[in-house]
């Protein structure tokens, strides 16, 4: 069976060298979901708290979100690098709280401190599906991502290995037979 859960990530970008009005910088929210699939766990009936999924999920995902998404390659990413450098924002600002930890994949690189992420191809719904189930696929049992932004959706699924051995009190993976949520022992 399998717990999804939905948020929604705003952010702006552009698709470089594209052929229509998406080639200049713009916004969106899009709505990522996240589906996983495993046996039910039958001391809390569930396969996994969908809470749980969305926190491990926004850990990573809160780097997207008010955040800037620029392909590599883009001219317009030293730019704007330059003008956030000389208002004294490209290294983090007080107010720049919403920060989650970097990360670098060969997909994208997050720089939390200037809410930026780097990435190697443009980020369609589908680039954007191949990121986070990079990100994610060896904490959850990921077996499909949806993203929808605008106009545009994609999903894909992908193919579940193994089960997860997870707390039969709350719910979340057991750690060396340890919950680390609420210390249960198996
Ligand atoms: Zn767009
Ligand atoms: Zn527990």
């Amino acid at each position: 069976m399998r717990s999804i859960t939905s948020f929604d990530i705003q952010y702006a970008h552009r698709f470089f060298g594209f052929a229509g009005e998406a080639a200049y910088l713009h916004g969106h929210t899009g709505t990522l979901t996240i589906e996983v699939e495993d046996s039910v766990n039958m001391g809390v009936n569930m396969v996994f708290p969908c809470n749980e999924i969305k926190k491990t999920a926004w850990d990573v995902m809160k780097n997207f979100d008010h955040a800037l998404v620029l392909r590599e390659d883009d001219p317009i990413l030293p730019a704007i690098l330059k003008v956030y450098e000389e208002q004294g924002i490209k290294d983090g600002t007080p107010t720049n709280t919403m920060k989650g930890e970097a990360f670098k994949t060969d997909l994208a690189t997050a720089y939390p401190e200037c809410r930026l992420v780097v990435t190697k191809e443009t980020l369609t719904t589908e680039g954007m599906i191949k990121i986070v189930y990079d990100l994610l696929k060896d904490k959850l049992n990921i077996a499909k991502i949806t993203f929808t932004s605008g106009d545009n959706a994609a999903s894909e699924e992908f193919e579940v290995k193994g089960t997860q051995d997870r707390c039969p009190v709350c719910g979340v993976e057991l750690v060396d037979g340890v919950c680390p949520k609420c210390g249960y022992k198996k």
